[in-house]
């Protein structure tokens, strides 16, 4: 029993055995530019009285399995329509998680865009599922209407993923290509709205009209990363059943009391969204002036942009190497080629950032 090796080859199942772990890059001393975190702390004020409400914790009980009182507070500050119920997640992560283990297994299918968020398909794979990616339109990124129907068509999947605004690309596909997709669909269509805090728009206002329709959220991106709170929106029905595979604690004390004080500040939290909307612009500016650039709008919290072939990986060592951490994309996806995301700093970092970047591409 000294070797592992063998009893893992036939106990660990195959698709787990093909997979690679998500890796996170470490980040000790650098300017964080590469996980769509908000930039922004709280003033002082507002710490203090944060720490001065976690006194009142009891760590030796178990949280409020349903976070009623959470709950209720979402849904006054977050825009959750009356006739929705709320599912709520150790970060949306979990709830994708979540959708796998209610929905998956053999012979069902996750369909997603490509590229979009790499945990689709991770999650699909692990909870049994096959896994289908219809490629984006290259160029603008624009989801592919027809392809998508037809691949919908094909492979009848239990779950389709939209991201939107999509991640890694920044854009949010056009509505009515959206709709027929869910129109289309034979199963679940979960719209992750994770950067909904930096667009506007949202396909909360749609649940009522289509049976089908989830929509997911999460406070990471708006500036509670560090909790782990994402939710989900949909009719009672489907959360009933959902609500199954949740496990009992899955949001804990510190959690679901942090996040009910932060949205009772929720105007915080909006002001620092509003001024990263600012900055984005400013940052697309100025990447947009840079010669030898690709650069694609955005409506998330983040800038994605090619530079010249075969330099990415160089580029971005060179960016790191000045003190400013980004994100690789280059060698995720073919369609992302030669590709790099950055995302939206304080104005002090957005500088850097460029001045280091103006340097590595020289
Ligand atoms: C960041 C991100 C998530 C994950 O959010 P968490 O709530 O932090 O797990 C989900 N979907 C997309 C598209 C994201 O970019």
């Amino acid at each position: 029993m000294s070797d592992p090796e063998s009893l893992i080859r036939t106990l660990i199942r195959p698709a787990v055995q093909d997979m690679q772990a998500y890796h996170v890059p470490p980040s000790r001393g650098l300017v964080k530019l590469d996980a769509m975190e908000n930039p922004f702390g709280w003033p002082k004020e507002l710490v203090d009285a944060w720490v001065e409400r976690l006194r009142g914790v009891q760590l030796n009980r178990y949280p409020d399995p349903s976070a009623s009182a959470l709950k209720q507070q979402m849904r006054r500050v977050l825009g959750v329509p009356g006739n929705a119920e709320l599912l709520l997640g150790n970060g949306s992560d979990e709830l994708i998680q979540l959708l796998g283990m209610a929905l998956g297994g053999e012979r069902r299918t996750v369909l997603t865009v490509g590229p979009s968020f790499a945990m689709y398909r991770l999650i699909a794979l692990f909870t049994g599922m096959a896994y289908v990616e219809v490629p984006l339109r290259a160029g603008d990124f624009a989801l592919d209407t027809e392809a998508t129907l037809t691949a919908v068509d094909a492979h009848r999947p239990a779950i389709i993923y939209l991201a939107y605004p999509n991640n890694p690309t920044g854009n949010a596909f056009d509505r009515q290509a959206v709709e027929s997709v869910v129109r289309a669909a034979p199963g679940v269509v979960v719209l992750d709205e994770a950067y909904h805090a930096f667009c506007g728009e949202s396909f909360a206002g749609d649940l009522a009209r289509y049976p089908n329709l989830l929509v997911m959220r999460t406070v990471s991106k708006m500036g509670l990363a560090g909790l782990r709170l994402g939710y989900l929106m949909g009719h009672p029905a489907w959360l009933e059943q959902l609500e199954k595979c949740r496990l009992p604690y899955n949001v804990g004390v510190l959690t679901q009391l942090s996040a009910r004080f932060a949205l009772e500040h929720v105007e915080v939290l909006d002001a620092q969204t509003a001024r990263i909307r600012e900055e984005r612009e400013r940052l697309l500016a100025g990447l947009q002036a840079m010669d030898h650039l690709r650069v694609w709008p955005s409506q998330a919290n983040f800038i994605t942009f090619r530079v010249p072939a075969g330099r990415a990986r160089a580029i971005h060592q060179s960016i790191r190497e000045q003190g400013v951490l980004i994100k690789l994309l280059d060698g995720s996806h073919p369609m992302l080629e030669d590709c790099l995301r950055v995302t939206v700093g304080t104005p002090d970092e957005n500088r850097q950032f460029l001045q280091a970047l103006t340097r590595a591409i020289q």
